[in-house]
């Protein structure tokens, strides 16, 4: 390969391979790294899968190559996702060797970063001795947490743990029942898939993560301890750049001219994310508790946010429409870093995805944070219990309980308390991404560390 200074003289940019997971909460950080390592001077290829694949004509300055035909894999049901991740990991090794080897041939590549759900890159990095660095899109808080669900390792906890109200011995900040969970019909996919994902990250030569150091130092500082690979928690990774187009659906931009209308912080914005799904029930109990509240709302209610439903919102009460009319409004899809970063927008009532939670910190917004799967019970612990930015609803959606506490959020003195606390995690924020300031510092770096000036 040519050297650095004579790369740099004929204008040739270092090469970096990037493999997204195709979810949106996967595939949102992967592309806002990209852009980011785009503007350090890399050039930048993404591999990416058929289906959910992102739009190449909104990055006209990266290159993308496809992982082939992959409509025989199921797309994720009902929120289940173990088969499609494990059979798309299943499929594209071979072809994913091919291209690497014809780009590699063609335009040496300096390093693979791969989210840590697609592992499939492991092996033919190794194999082809190309340095391979893990994307991690959750919190590092649930990155330590799926350390210790993992079965069969040293420190293991079973899965029946997640039953228990006490805290953790080995992360107090978490109670048993914090601990992840993924529910799925295919029990041992999911082991296998956990332990890969854990393989994947510990050998990596580096884990980049969305979150940023005054928010999570204790637990970056034990993950290391547990990994000993080098962090570079740069995050919030949607804040570096301005805005760029990384949403597979088409945004309702007129609510933002709606929340024009109304009076500062006044607004409950609710979201549960792009891909779990609930109950026509709880749909209705969402619903009533909204209106009961009495408070103004933003709701998100996806098409297929009801199971078995290809249209969630007809299934809204009408006595619960003519009730609000005036007070709400219901979207498909929001543009919701605009939405958090709105002056009507006083609370967030979330699923505690990782991303929408980052997103929330950024602009301050308290939560109220609805845990279903995943890593979703570790962050919606930190929010109510660590940053104490939020509440958590618990034992099931009720509306008189989900009345009551947005009343607590919106409302009560305690909520404005909470308020203030997340004002001062958004200014944190903004000190971390400034020059001089940790995320800016781990990100000037991860670009020496990958081009090979920090070992
Ligand atoms: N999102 C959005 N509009 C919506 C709902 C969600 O743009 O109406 C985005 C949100 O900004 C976030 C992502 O979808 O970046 C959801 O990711 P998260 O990790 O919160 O949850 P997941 O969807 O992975 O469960």
């Amino acid at each position: 390969p040519l050297q650095d200074m004579e790369k740099r003289r004929q204008g040739i940019r270092d090469h970096l391979v990037l493999v997204p997971c195709p979810f949106q909460g996967h595939m949102k950080p992967m592309l806002h790294l990209a852009n980011l390592l785009h503007s350090k001077g890399f050039s930048i290829t993404i591999i990416h899968s058929q289906s959910n694949s992102p739009n190449p004509s909104h990055y006209p300055h990266f290159f993308f190559r496809c992982l082939g035909d992959s409509s025989h894999i199921q797309s994720a049901s009902d929120g289940d996702f173990v088969p499609f991740i494990s059979a798309l990991n299943q499929h594209s090794p071979t072809i994913f060797r091919d291209l690497l080897l014809r780009m590699h041939f063609q335009d040496p590549i300096l390093s693979i970063i791969h989210d840590s759900v697609m592992y499939f890159p492991v092996t033919v990095a190794d194999e082809l001795d190309i340095p391979r660095i893990v994307l991690r899109t959750s919190s590092a808080a649930a990155g330590f947490a799926f350390a210790l669900s993992i079965p069969k390792q040293q420190r293991s906890l079973p899965f029946q743990e997640n039953e228990l109200e006490e805290a953790l011995v080995e992360f107090p900040s978490i109670r048993g029942k914090d601990l992840p969970v993924i529910n799925t019909f295919h029990k041992e996919a999911r082991d296998e898939f956990l332990a890969r994902v854990h393989h994947g990250t510990r050998t990596a030569s580096a884990i980049v993560w969305n979150t940023f150091r005054g928010l999570e130092q204790t637990t970056l500082e034990k993950m290391e301890l547990l990994f000993s690979v080098p962090n570079f928690p740069i995050g919030p990774l949607h804040k570096h750049s301005g805005a760029s187009l990384t949403s597979f659906v088409t945004e309702d931009h007129g609510c933002i001219a709606w929340l024009d209308q109304q009076a500062p912080s006044s607004v409950i914005y609710v979201s549960i994310g792009s891909l779990i799904t609930t109950s026509e029930s709880e749909l209705v109990e969402m619903a009533w508790g909204l209106a009961n509240s009495g408070q103004p709302f933003l709701w998100v209610v996806r098409p297929g946010l009801v199971n078995g439903s290809s249209n969630a919102a007809q299934l809204l009460p009408k006595e619960f429409k003519e009730t609000t009319n005036k007070r709400g409004r219901v979207i498909s899809w929001a543009p919701q870093e605009a939405v958090l970063a709105h002056r009507s927008v006083g609370g967030f009532w979330t699923h505690s995805g990782w991303n929408s939670t980052v997103e929330s910190i950024s602009e301050g917004v308290p939560m109220l944070c609805s845990p279903i799967v995943g890593d979703q019970r570790v962050n919606a612990r930190f929010v109510s219990h660590v940053w104490r930015i939020g509440i958590q609803l618990e034992d099931g959606v009720e509306r008189g309980k989900i009345e009551k506490a947005i009343k607590r959020l919106m409302v009560d003195e305690e909520g404005t308390e909470m308020k203030k606390r997340a004002m001062d995690l958004k200014d944190k924020v903004a000190s971390s991404l400034r020059q001089g300031g940790s995320s800016s510092e781990f990100l000037h770096s991860l670009v020496d560390f990958i081009k090979g000036k920090l070992c």
